[in-house]
């Protein structure tokens, strides 16, 4: 019998668990799997919470489809009839602009125009603006195959008003970066691609969506919306994961030693157990995996600490429909670093998801701190309610008391993919000693179905391994 150990029980740690599993059955290897997170709860950032016909989501609320290993995932586990997409015949987003919100014009793919009339009629962006995003067009590709900033590429091809009113609060947002310092190879390949292959974002993205619009459509499954999730929250496919592992879970306990045998590795947990393991995975943070392995690797331990972190906040927000004075329709607003606001961005949850409001209410999640203020995620529950309650009353005119609030604050929960970050994780990986794995958020993508994905790839790696 050979023996896994995976520290972390997040998606990416569940994920590996899962698909270790799956693998070893394939290959008739016996695998004994165990997986030990520090929470007393699984699931890590994934948490769901249900007070009074809510379902308020702490961390993800969806997972996009276009990566398709989530949804997959969630299919596998006979999940099907629990998936549910976006209310799409409400798409709209909005931007704070000059305090007042503004709609984004329809057909732009996160920043790239590919229906002209919406787009220049929107008062969103100036004249000026969109004519330099149609330069797009002409403007010769870049040749430097090296890594740049998330900022200097969307500078270079769509123009500084795109960076700032389009690409910075909807791109970098998604990361809770800084555009400044993001990797785009790391964060959105597919625009580098593009740019390589077309030599023109909207030239790029138009032949996508002609490819699409072709495309064979539908599979037997319901509708497939971009964005999707589950109907009673996220921590659903935690609780499937967790049904479906056959391995032995200890939670409420931290690994708190690591030690390398001839053989292999000794794990020791808080409350004192010691574990064998023939192979282990490091699901947690970049700077948990550096803190177990400092005794065993001091080089490796630094450069995994050079993997950034930043904190967060997310408050909800329920109120009576009838104390609501907008109309809240569309998905919710980004807000520019130029804008007063102390809000990241709002979700107008209960109109981007069917079923997340108690009946007769509405839901809404704003998002606070990341690089902008990452102080702001420290305040306590009431303030960050009251702040945003504030930001609230400003752009959607709502005083009336919320009949539910929730507070999540995520300390160090944003890994920051910096320029240069693949690079960095190739080298990481490879001086790994053998045996021992990276996995998760902190690596190759934050995303939900970037996380399963790599516990797919380890779990295959381990038992590839283990059965060698
Ligand atoms: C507010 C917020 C909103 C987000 N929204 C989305 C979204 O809508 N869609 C999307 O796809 N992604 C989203 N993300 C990103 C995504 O949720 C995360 O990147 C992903 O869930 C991280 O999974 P993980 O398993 O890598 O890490 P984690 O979830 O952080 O899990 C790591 C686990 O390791 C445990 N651990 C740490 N040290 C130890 C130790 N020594 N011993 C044992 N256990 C240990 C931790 O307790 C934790 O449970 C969001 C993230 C946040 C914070």
């Amino acid at each position: 019998m050979r023996r896994l150990v995976i520290v972390g029980g997040g998606i990416a740690g569940l994920a590996t668990a899962y698909y270790a599993q799956q693998a070893a059955a394939e290959h008739d290897l016996p695998l004994a799997i165990t997986l030990v997170e520090r929470e007393a709860h699984l699931g890590g950032k994934i948490v769901t919470d249900r007070p009074d016909g809510f379902v308020i989501e702490g961390g993800p609320d969806s997972f996009i489809t276009q990566k398709p290993w989530a949804l997959q995932l969630c299919r596998e586990l006979g999940l099907e009839e629990r998936l549910i997409g976006t209310n799409d015949a409400r798409k709209a987003v909005y931007v704070l602009r000059g305090g007042r919100l503004r709609r984004m014009p329809e057909g732009l793919l996160l920043v790239v125009p590919t229906q002209f009339r919406p787009f220049l009629t929107s008062r969103l962006i100036s004249w000026r603006g969109k004519l330099r995003m149609g330069l797009d067009w002409v403007i010769p590709p870049r040749r430097d195959p090296a890594d740049e900033s998330l900022a200097d590429f969307i500078r270079r091809r769509l123009g500084q008003e795109a960076l700032d009113v389009l690409a910075e609060p909807m791109m970098a947002g998604i990361h809770v970066a800084d555009a400044e310092r993001l990797s785009i190879q790391a964060t959105f390949p597919r625009f580098v691609e593009i740019e390589r292959r077309y030599g023109s974002l909207i030239r790029g993205m138009l032949a996508a969506r002609r490819a699409r619009a072709k495309a064979p459509r539908a599979n037997g499954h319901g509708k497939t919306t971009v964005f999707m999730t589950l109907r009673g929250g996220l921590a659903e496919l935690v609780d499937a994961l967790e049904r479906a592992l056959h391995a032995e879970i200890v939670i409420g306990q931290a690994v708190s030693g690591l030690e390398r045998t001839h053989d292999g590795y000794t794990l020791t947990l808080s409350g004192g157990r010691t574990l064998i393991a023939d192979a282990v995975v490091l699901a947690t943070p970049a700077y948990a995996a550096a803190e177990l392995l400092r005794p065993l690797d001091a080089d490796l331990a630094a450069r995994l600490e050079t993997i950034r972190y930043v904190s967060t906040a997310t408050v909800s927000l329920g109120y009576a429909v009838a104390d609501f004075p907008h109309p809240l329709d569309g998905f919710g607003y980004v807000v520019p670093r130029s804008e007063s606001s102390r809000l990241l961005a709002c979700t107008w949850t209960s109109t981007k998801f069917p079923q997340r409001a108690a009946p007769q209410s509405v839901l809404l999640r704003a998002f606070v701190g990341g690089p902008r203020d990452e102080a702001l995620a420290a305040l306590d529950e009431d303030a960050l309610v009251a702040l945003v309650r504030e930001e609230l009353a400003r752009t959607l005119g709502v005083q009336a008391e919320p009949t539910v609030a929730r507070v999540f604050r995520w300390r160090r929960a944003n890994p920051q993919y910096d320029v240069g970050h693949l690079e960095r994780v190739a080298a990481l990986e490879a001086a790994c000693p053998p045996g021992l794995y990276l996995t998760g958020s902190a690596y190759r993508g934050v995303g939900i179905p970037d996380c399963v994905k790599q516990g797919q790839a380890t779990a295959r790696a381990v038992v590839t391994r283990l059965g060698a």
